[in-house]
């Protein structure tokens, strides 16, 4: 068989899908082909990234192309893979469908990324084969045939280096070329489905007749329906059709969705052998030595642990600096603002809302910075992947899939990305699971509240760093320990299900590309900085409203603040909290938290009447320290001081956690669920911390 009919002609802008598995150099070449021209925005109603370039053809005309998220297939296991099956069926309301796609495959493992090729051909829409990372495959030994393989596959076939930019001006020429043909399927279809699917295809023939070419494709997932998230794409015959197959080969006891894939890989082992001579091994040695010690039940161990010691090491060291500057900055924009602007309520609010809040928060991008340049290191490497094998058998314990780790660990530094992580975790269950716990580990946003808290409470200059350093860790492993109780808690109760084990490929071991870890860190550390833009400005200014108006008689500091309506905000909570051993103040304070930790030690210092001094934390926690209860005892007794910083590590306090639990479960019930039981968790082991701690003498 041979391509036949061109594609017709394109006046308009030709829109191209990138298409591959994770890690083939998707990115890469993306990047390569369209340098700087390039918009992210995010697809309607989910927070897969959109990412959108343009470049031009060797003739000149524009052309864009749709980086789509990585997927193995087309069958989706996770939301991510289901954007990219939508995108290339023109279901995305603002999409709209890809003329041509470069499906990108990694040369060195040529055969299972033949898989998704056979399913992106099966689309019937003219596809451009980018065959990436040629140095790879050469370094196994195996030597591959392009003009071989475009014969197979019926399409052209461009070998490429994309780090290095080898090959990327064949592939636009590919891409220029307006007589790109139309792919035929070459796989055979299992006889035993071939009546299913025929009628399948007649029945979607006669609901939509603008897409004649691609029912085939539409067919198989419409078979495969359990997974389909978007059923609606389908008429509700088609759709029942399809529910009567299922049953009937169920009932035959036929694995038909096996036999399709044990089709296609047949398939692809046949263009294999035509177009791959493997001799040698000499990489795969290589990646095994290592792995025999990474994945070593002993030295694997040590060596992840010494990884973890030492990136924790560098983000509370290293960092001081930049932090110290950015601190600096803004001190500096304070004063400047204070001396340019006339003193009346509208400087403050420049000062104390805008520039303490924001500030208070953006001091913490350093941090944010190192954690995610790390995290891009160990995923650029592949060790990343060993990792989450090493910590399987730890998850595993409490019913959690080493996958989880990654979300889990990305929600030190914030819930938010590693939450949005868990989208790569196929089971639903454990999914929402993780979902759940990732707010218990503590993120940065606890750390200004930890800081403080830590200084009042061992206020002392002599106290050495190593000790103020060991309570810091010691909540990290208390937020890290309930949250693998929790996990194990949910996965007997409510998300009650077997783990799946856990099969994961161990991608070869790559030396790190310093430009896209650099990318990637910049990509993810923009939220942070979003946050900090939109709703950390938002709640600092309310905040700043609260404690300043109504305004009291007199305008004395103090008695303002509890004339204010936060004053009466927080003395409206006492009660509540009185038995924690907090008191009013402190009440102001969990208020203005509740919808971004970080904002409690600004609160503090409004409400202490701190002068935002260059370092805030050392007068404010003077000032706390002289604050006494009306029977003249003080309110920051250790024991108190202790109560609140278990508080801060259990409650959820983060409006945008909620926001996007609520966006990634697609529902009010889990995001409220997970308010109530960790602030529920948080009281009452504050209750009992404090309570306890006082019938024990402590103070
Ligand atoms: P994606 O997950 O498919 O988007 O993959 P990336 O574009 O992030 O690439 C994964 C890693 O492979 C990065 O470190 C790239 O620098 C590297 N890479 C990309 N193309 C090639 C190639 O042709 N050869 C080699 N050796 N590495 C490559």
């Amino acid at each position: 068989m041979l391509p036949v009919a061109p594609a017709p002609a394109q006046d308009k802008t030709a829109t191209f899908a990138l298409v591959g598995n994770p890690n083939c150099g998707k990115s890469t070449l993306f990047n390569a082909l369209t340098g700087m021209r390039q918009k992210v925005g995010n697809y309607p109603g989910v927070t897969v990234e959109k990412k959108v370039g343009e470049l031009f053809s060797l003739h000149g005309r524009p052309m864009q192309i749709i980086d789509l998220p990585g997927a193995y297939s087309l069958s989706p296991r996770s939301p991510d893979e289901a954007i990219t099956r939508d995108v290339l069926l023109g279901r995305i309301s603002d999409t709209s469908r890809p003329d041509k796609i470069i499906c990108v495959v990694d040369a060195s493992n040529l055969e299972r990324n033949l898989f998704l090729v056979t399913q992106v051909l099966d689309l019937g829409v003219p596809t451009v084969l980018a065959l990436n990372m040629m140095d790879l495959a050469h370094d196994k030994g195996i030597s591959l045939n392009p003009e071989e393989l475009s014969r197979e596959l019926g399409i052209p076939v461009v070998a490429c280096q994309a780090h290095k930019k080898i090959g990327i001006t064949e592939l636009r020429q590919a891409m220029s070329r307006t007589d790109l043909p139309v792919p035929v399927r070459r796989w055979r279809i299992p006889e035993l489905l071939e009546d299913a699917v025929e009628e399948l295809c007649q029945a979607l023939a006669g609901e939509n007749r603008s897409e004649p070419k691609q029912e085939f494709a539409r067919a198989l997932i419409l078979l495969a329906g359990e997974n389909a998230s978007s059923h609606s794409a389908f008429g509700s015959e088609s759709q029942k059709l399809a529910q009567r197959f299922r049953l009937q080969l169920e009932a035959q006891g036929i694995d038909w969705h096996e036999a399709v894939v044990a089709a296609r890989y047949q398939y692809a082992q046949g263009v294999c052998e035509q177009a791959v001579r493997s001799g040698g091994n000499a990489g795969e040695d290589h990646s095994d030595r290592l792995d025999a010690v990474l994945t070593h039940p002993i030295w694997g161990w040590a060596v992840f642990l010494g990884l973890m010691a030492f990136m924790f090491f560098s983000i509370f060291t290293l960092a001081t600096y930049p932090m110290d500057w950015v601190e600096g900055g803004f001190t500096r924009l304070a004063n400047a603002v204070k001396q340019a602007m006339p003193p009346g309520d509208l400087r403050d609010l420049m000062t104390d809302g805008v520039v303490a809040g924001v500030g208070g928060v953006l001091v913490f991008l350093p941090q944010i910075l190192i954690l995610f340049f790390f995290i891009g290191l160990l995923e650029d490497t592949g060790y990343m992947a060993r990792a989450a094998f090493i910590m399987d058998r730890v998850m595993s314990r409490v019913g959690l899939h080493g996958k989880s780790f990654i979300p889990l660990l990305s929600s030190y530094a914030c819930a938010i990305p590693g939450i949005m992580a868990a989208r790569t975790i196929e089971n639903p269950k454990d999914r929402l699971v993780t979902i759940l716990v990732a707010p218990l580990m503590s993120c940065s946003a606890r750390l200004p509240v930890y800081t403080l808290m830590i200084a009042t409470l061992l206020p002392a200059k002599t106290v050495p760093a190593l000790q103020k350093a060991g309570i810091m860790m010691a909540l990290y492993v208390v937020g890290t320990a309930t949250a693998f109780f929790f996990a194990w808690l949910f996965k007997r109760t409510i998300m009650h299900g077997e783990t799946p084990v856990l099969i994961m490929e161990l991608p070869p071991y790559r030396l790190p590309s310093m430009a896209s870890v650099v990318m990637q860190m910049i990509n993810r550390s923009k939220l942070f900085v979003k946050r900090a833009g939109t709703v950390i400005l938002g709640l600092s200014i309310i905040l700043w409203f609260l404690a300043a108006y109504p305004k009291a008689e007199g305008g004395q500091a103090s008695s303002q603040l509890a004339h204010s309506f936060a004053g009466k905000l927080g003395h409206a909570i006492e009660p509540i909290i009185k038995p924690l051993g907090f008191d009013w103040k402190i009440g102001i304070g969990l208020i203005g938290s509740f919808a971004a930790r970080e904002v409690f030690v600004s609160t503090m210092s409004v409400v202490y009447n701190v002068e935002e001094a260059s370092d805030v934390t050392l007068p404010l926690r003077d000032a706390m320290l002289r604050e006494k209860w009306a029977d003249g005892t003080p309110v920051f007794t250790p024991l108190a001081c202790v109560t609140l910083m278990v508080f801060y590590v259990l409650a959820l306090q983060c409006i945008s956690t909620v926001a996007v639990v609520k966006r990634e479960t697609n529902s009010w019930h889990w995001p409220l669920f997970q308010l109530a039981y960790m602030t529920g968790t948080a009281y009452v082991a504050c209750l009992i911390v404090y309570q306890t701690g006082k019938v024990m003498g402590f103070q």
